[in-house]
């Protein structure tokens, strides 16, 4: 169960203490794309998500991190020019493994940022690196995202007990 926590949990993208990160040493931030950026469903990254990713990047190597196929990471990553990886297969490690040579960094100085438990914080824990939880944009999900969503339920009653962590419960 400790690989279902997040080492951060928040609202929102622009809740995230991303000075506390930057203070911590991290270096690159991993997003997830679908439903932590913008909706599954949308194509267009929003002014506000823009100028947010516009100040990331001064601070940090900004890298999209999906599961999702090239063609829309890459639609996404161009509007927000940021690096992307797609079909990361998260939550295996591989891709991870790939970012930590690509870019030249140590575990400890990356994060990962997503909405799911069962691929952005279970990847990102198991690979022994920050992990931070945002909720989903979207409520209307795949079919696979519904099943996920059905046993993160579970798993967050689970961690609840253990370890008093809720939904909705924010923590830094
Ligand atoms: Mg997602």
């Amino acid at each position: 169960m400790k690989y279902f926590k997040p080492t951060i949990y928040q609202k929102t993208i622009f809740d995230i203490p991303y000075k506390k990160l930057k203070k911590e040493n991290i270096k690159l931030l991993l997003f997830d794309l679908d439903n932590t950026i913008i909706p599954f469903y949308d194509e267009i990254v929003p002014l506000k998500t823009k100028e947010k990713f516009m100040d990331l990047k001064k601070d940090f190597t900004v890298v999209i991190f999906s599961n999702s196929r090239k063609k829309r990471v890459k639609k996404i990553a161009s509007q927000l020019d940021v690096f992307y990886l797609s079909f990361a297969k998260k939550p295996l490690p591989f891709s991870f493994k790939k970012i930590l040579k690509e870019y030249d960094v140590r575990k400890d100085e990356i994060v990962i940022i997503g909405d799911q438990l069962f691929t952005d914080i279970l990847g990102g824990n198991k690979f022994n690196i920050k992990t931070v939880l945002v909720e989903p944009l979207a409520i209307k999900e795949l079919f696979i995202t519904k099943f996920n969503r059905f046993l993160e339920k579970i798993c967050f009653k689970k961690l609840s007990k253990k370890y008093g962590f809720e939904k909705g419960k924010y923590y830094e």
